[in-house]
């Protein structure tokens, strides 16, 4: 692996907030600063095809390092992505999962929307100051 890939990758790993691919090179950048915005869309294409990150079908496209079995929570207002790892979630899924008609469930992938708690908070005082 070139030392380019091992960087995009090594962030991706230790980052959670699941960055854009213009993010990524943002980060990428500080380190190695001749890496164009080029190479980092291929890093980032190859990644994907080697199933070794997983990609958000959100818009712009974001990229997680964590490849483990997890759902996403997205909150409407700030666009902010969280790993949703409950273990409850989970297990209902599975076993939802089971009982699918159509076919055979082989993976599965559920988003949540809402609001994070961040949002939640300052929608609350938002209330509080129109009361
Ligand atoms: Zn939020
Ligand atoms: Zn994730």
């Amino acid at each position: 692996m070139t030392n380019q890939k091992k960087l995009v990758l090594d962030f991706l790993r230790r980052d959670t907030s699941h960055p854009t691919a213009e993010a990524v090179w943002e980060n990428v950048k500080k380190q190695l600063p001749q890496i164009s915005r080029a190479t980092v869309y291929r890093i980032l294409d190859n990644f994907q095809k080697e199933g070794v990150i997983r990609v958000l079908e959100t818009k712009p496209t974001r990229f997680d390092g964590q490849i483990e079995p997890h759902q996403h929570f997205i909150c409407n207002n700030c666009g902010k992505i969280f790993d949703l790892k409950e273990e409850k979630v989970c297990r209902c899924l599975r076993d939802g999962s089971n009982m699918v008609s159509v076919g055979k469930v082989h993976s599965f992938n559920v988003n949540f929307y809402g609001l994070c708690q961040n949002c939640q908070t300052e929608s609350d005082d938002n209330l509080n100051n129109k009361l």
